[in-house]
């Protein structure tokens, strides 16, 4: 199919002066709704069809236009421009208010694990894998040898730091993050290096690991050896929470509350909520201001209820009796 003008005429936008960019936003908009197949066949600056350029990529912040040339791109920029920043704006909100998925099962107990200071997972440095911290409390009656690759766990710094670095040289995202933190602290024979911390952080992030994402933001926010930056620190929350953290996403929420965004910030409680994180009584007062309605409090109370359930067995409970003592 070829794109058209209301009127029938084929479109052409070669020769538009600047008091018809209304007008052609117009037409772009048109095109964008006509076109939700992506069955795009001209190019959005010269009007060259599929056939005479079989070339036309779509512009990729917004995939609603289509160019023949980087050179059409450009020209049209400053037509394309608003609607583009619009639309991409839209796709990365799309991103980023998706709900949690589940938390990663335990690969002993298949149990999900929980994101939690209290209890949070242990990563064993032998064979790379995170496991619960009940079944790592477990561990203790077999003399802690790894379940896995049946290695005892290593007691010495020099150990921990070569097993992490044959974990990094294989790509493993928690290791970098681990790395990170002796850096972060100075520990395990590491001097205190905040900047080294953050370079370990961003590639862990980048391989996937959400906390190593949320880190990052904390020290921007908290100004740990860095100047503090709410831009950079909002941009990484973002990264952890569109990565699956929710206190990533608790702290974007509050940001948000704090300039007075509380659609956004009551949106990001409610998955962060509803995911297990503790922020009930944040959700309970979007209920009282009438920002959350009863249906979104009364679903979002029985998915964190649920998420909690679905978290919890006995020998985690025991784990955590034990380190409460
Ligand atoms: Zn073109
Ligand atoms: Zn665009
Ligand atoms: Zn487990
Ligand atoms: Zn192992």
């Amino acid at each position: 199919m070829t794109i058209e003008n209301k009127d029938g005429a084929p479109d052409s936008n070669n020769d538009i002066n600047s008091s018809s960019i209304d007008a052609v936003t117009e037409n772009l908009n048109n095109m964008a709704v006509l076109d939700d197949n992506n069955d795009i066949t001209l190019c959005a600056n010269c009007g060259k069809g599929e056939e005479e350029s079989n070339s036309l990529k779509f512009c990729s912040a917004c995939k609603l236009v289509k160019y023949c040339s980087a050179a059409c791109q450009k020209a049209h920029r400053p037509l394309h421009k608003r609607q583009c920043k619009q639309r991409a704006a839209e796709i990365f909100d799309e991103k980023l208010f998706k709900d949690h998925p589940p938390n990663e099962e335990c690969p002993i107990c298949m149990i999900p694990m929980p994101e939690d200071d209290m209890l949070p997972p242990v990563f064993i440095l032998c064979c790379g894998k995170m496991i619960c911290a009940g079944c790592h409390y477990g561990m203790r009656k077999s003399n802690m040898i790894c379940p896995f690759c049946r290695i005892p766990v290593c007691h010495t710094s020099e150990e921990r730091v070569k097993r992490l670095k044959v974990l990094m040289d294989r790509g493993n995202a928690q290791a970098f993050h681990q790395l990170g933190g002796y850096y972060d602290q100075g520990l395990h024979g590491m001097p205190q290096n905040r900047t080294k911390a953050r370079e370990l952080w961003v590639r862990s992030g980048e391989l996937g690991c959400s906390q190593a994402y949320y880190n990052l933001g904390v020290h921007y926010q908290a100004g740990m050896g860095v100047e503090r930056d709410d831009k950079k620190a909002k941009h990484y929350y973002e990264l952890a929470a569109m990565n699956g953290s929710t206190y990533g996403r608790y702290n974007l929420g509050c940001y948000d509350k704090q300039s007075g965004n509380f659609d956004r910030a009551f949106k990001h409680f409610l998955i962060a909520a509803k995911a297990g994180y503790k922020c009930l009584e944040a959700v309970k007062l979007g209920f009282e201001a009438g920002i959350v309605t009863k249906d979104e409090y009364a679903n979002t109370l029985r998915a964190y209820q649920k998420s909690s359930n679905d978290m919890k067995s006995d020998t985690r409970e025991v784990a955590k009796a034990c380190y409460e003592e």
